[in-house]
């Protein structure tokens, strides 16, 4: 049965950074919204023109469109044995339209890590953080340099600060995480999948932390 992973947590806890990390060592795919609305964002595609202004704000891209984006994305073959979810979902709505689209492939969330992280510690990170352009590969300025500033070490693509990483914008979208997001906590922990794990540490020792949690699941 294809097992699918949610990682929850607010805005900079760093869902995106082990995500990419846990997808890598166990071979699964990565799945992230953001990345996905930001790719149709450059390319100004239709979905990317109705996106922008939410993004921009801070504020969620309505369901019905974060979904059906979602459900075109989970259709890819490489996401039929199971992906790691980022950033998806962010609304108890979002969690039941998931629910529902992995049961017509037999498939299921098995396992929902919430990275804690407290709010002082999120809003360095988020002003610190650098995004590449052309993959969304993310460093911090102090935490995680580049080894040459401005240069993504992986592709070579410059490096970028989000537009919504500004401090206003920061606010609002932990305010959006608290109202619209949160409620999953109580959702996944009803289910017994939700695993609170400590994203104050270092990067390794997170990544450390998940995968034993993936382990024994
Ligand atoms: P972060 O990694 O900082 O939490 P994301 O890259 O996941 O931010 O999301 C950036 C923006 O993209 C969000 O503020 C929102 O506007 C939009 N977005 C991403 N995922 C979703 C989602 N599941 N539902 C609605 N909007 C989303
Ligand atoms: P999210 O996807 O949850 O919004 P990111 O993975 O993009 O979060 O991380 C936000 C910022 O914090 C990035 O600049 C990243 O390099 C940095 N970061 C991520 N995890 C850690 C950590 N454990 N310690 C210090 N900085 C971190």
């Amino acid at each position: 049965m294809p097992n699918y992973y949610v990682f929850l947590g607010p805005p900079g806890a760093g869902k995106g950074t082990q995500a990419k990390i846990v997808a890598d060592t166990l071979q699964l795919s990565h799945v992230s919204s953001g990345d996905i609305f930001r790719a149709n964002l450059s390319n100004q595609t239709e979905l990317g023109k109705l996106a922008q202004g939410y993004m921009n704000r801070g504020e969620l891209v309505p369901d019905d469109l974060t979904i059906s984006m979602i459900r075109d994305r989970l259709q890819k073959p490489d996401c039929g044995k199971g992906a790691i979810l980022d950033g998806f979902p962010r609304t108890p709505a979002q969690a039941e339209a998931l629910d529902i689209m992995l049961r017509e492939n037999a498939g299921e969330v098995v396992f929902v890590p919430l990275i804690s992280v407290p709010n002082n510690l999120i809003l360095e990170r988020m002003t610190g953080r650098w995004s590449c352009r052309a993959a969304g590969h993310v460093y911090h300025s102090k935490y995680n340099p580049p080894k040459q500033a401005g240069v993504c070490d992986l592709d070579g693509s410059e490096l970028y600060q989000r537009e919504d990483d500004k401090l206003e914008t920061v606010q609002k979208r932990l305010d959006v995480y608290e109202k619209q997001t949160a409620p999953l906590i109580a959702y996944y922990s009803a289910q017994g999948k939700l695993v609170e794990i400590d994203g104050s540490l270092e990067i390794t020792q997170v990544t450390a932390s998940l995968l034993q949690a993936l382990a024994g699941k």
